[in-house]
């Protein structure tokens, strides 16, 4: 078994203990219900290329199963069936009605042209309609690392082709363009979701005086590990709303350092110039990319892959806060230890949950045929206009313009997605807290998060009759 799937298991044996839950019940939560692996071939330049792919779903006790699709040249079973697992507790800490799933191609994106992925995700996609691991209620996919709005808008293409008349098809996928019956604020919902729940986090007084920290983000020092969709979103969201100081960033090629914050926007565009993060003005290079996680700070955020921090580089962690924005960035073992020394840490199942929240509202969405905001936004906009208007001829006095603005203006659909999202983070933390509060023995938010997630599977598979 692979060090992340023993971890993610390690870490829900852990919990299980204190659920006083029946062993069989708990073994079915914990296992995964199906793995599809596949190979087909895909035509590169002159030759034929044997791509392997994966899809596992993990719990079926509610449907659809709901997962990102990851290209990396690191995917493996056991990877895959990790991250469906994490998916499954994801889901149900935030409430989202899904079990949990996960696809994985074995390629590095960066090796093929963009016509030739289109190939390989279009010929994936086939595979999985073959083999029913694909529809709005069956299983849904959505990004992960290496993909993006591109692939689920090939991926929409190849089932609307095979599936055409299902009038539900476009809910066969999520995270697709905001054109192509996507959502707003599903491209940064990761991103702020992780903004959202460190937000949370910090603001309770007595936590962060643990931590020797004043409450609140504000001036806060954060390092950030990997800027794609999940890293930069975090960063620039918390950078740009909560007033943090980004004091490094990793990418691929490099590591750099500022004590005088690293302005995110502009970075991004130095690097689309230069193809690089390294030499941007005002920032000091890092030994290796590695560094990164060691570096003094309130808060670390690993945002690009699993297994980053380990018994090799744990003792060198500084940080007094870490938000698992990827998938597994500590093992078991690297988390027990950085627990023990006082590290608060945002375990991945809770942190990264805002992608799959909005996944949710925009499957809702597909369902649904329609926007959100288009029935209620003129209607609420004339009732706070006419309250307004009460008040003024009540008192006497007038509102002024911006303010008679602020109050009247109706909802958008990204005004929706954001308080929703806010809402679902602020909610999951609370009652993942409140457990932790409750029970003296869980003295972590990971384990936590896990008795939150079994209670509510196990609730399911008994009502559903399958334990009597
Ligand atoms: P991405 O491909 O958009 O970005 C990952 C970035 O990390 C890339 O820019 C890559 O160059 C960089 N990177 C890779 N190895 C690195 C290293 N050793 N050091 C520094 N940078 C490195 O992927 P993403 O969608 O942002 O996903 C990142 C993580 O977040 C994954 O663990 C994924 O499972 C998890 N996640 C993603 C989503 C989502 O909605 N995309 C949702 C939940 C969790």
């Amino acid at each position: 078994m692979s060090n992340f799937l023993e971890s993610v298991n390690q870490n829900f044996d852990k919990a299980a203990k204190h659920t006083g839950l029946n062993k069989g019940l708990l073994e079915q939560i914990k296992v995964c219900n199906s793995v599809y692996q596949m190979r087909f071939p895909v035509k590169v330049g002159k030759e034929y290329k044997v791509i392997e792919a994966y899809r596992a779903q993990h719990s079926h006790h509610r449907l659809p199963t709901k997962g990102g699709i990851r290209f990396s040249q690191k995917v493996n079973q056991d990877e895959v069936v990790a991250l469906a697992t994490l998916m499954t507790y994801k889901c149900a800490i935030v409430d989202v009605p899904f079990g949990g799933a996960k696809g994985g191609v074995m390629i590095s994106a960066r090796d093929f042209t963009e016509k030739e992925l289109e190939n390989i995700t279009r010929r994936y996609t086939m595979e999985l309609i073959r083999k029913n691991f694909i529809g709005p209620g069956t299983d849904v996919p959505a990004p992960d690392y290496g993909t993006g709005s591109r692939e689920m808008a090939w991926i929409l293409d190849t089932y609307l082709t095979m599936k055409g008349g299902d009038i539900d098809a476009a809910a066969c996928v999520t995270g697709k363009p905001v054109h192509q019956y996507g959502i707003q604020g599903r491209t940064e919902a990761t991103g702020r979701g992780v903004f959202y729940a460190l937000k949370e986090a910090c603001s309770y007084e007595d936590d962060m005086k643990e931590l020797k920290l004043t409450a609140g983000l504000k001036g806060k020092t954060m390092a950030v590990q990997g800027l794609g969709n999940v890293g930069y979103y975090t960063a620039t969201i918390s950078q740009k709303e909560g007033g943090v100081k980004i004091i490094a960033v990793a990418e691929y090629e490099g590591a750099i350092y500022s004590e005088n914050g690293i302005d995110i926007e502009k970075l991004m565009k130095y690097r689309k110039k230069k193809g690089s993060i390294m030499g941007f003005p005002g920032t000091k290079k890092m030994k290796s990319r590695k560094d990164v996680l060691t570096v003094d700070c309130d808060i670390l955020v690993p945002a690009a892959l699993e297994n980053q921090i380990t018994k090799d580089n744990m003792k060198k962690v500084k940080a007094k806060i870490i938000a698992e924005a990827a998938n597994g960035p500590l093992t078991a073992t690297a988390s027990e230890y950085l627990l023990k020394k006082g590290t608060m840490i945002l375990p991945d199942m809770y942190c990264n949950a805002g992608g799959v929240t909005v996944s949710y509202f925009e499957w809702l969405k597909n369902l649904s045929h329609m926007r959100f905001g288009r029935m209620e936004k003129r209607f609420d906009q004339a009732k706070y206009g006419n309250m307004v208007d009460l008040v003024e001829r009540l008192t006497g006095k007038t509102i002024g313009k911006k303010e008679r603005q602020l109050i009247t203006s109706g909802a958008d659909e990204i005004d929706l997605v954001r308080s929703g999202l806010e809402e679902t983070m602020i909610t999951a933390y609370k009652e993942i807290r409140g457990i932790m509060k409750r029970k003296k023995s869980i003295t972590d938010l990971r384990t936590a998060a896990f008795v939150s997630a079994i209670n509510k599977i196990s609730s399911d598979y008994l009502s559903l009759g399958i334990w009597p």
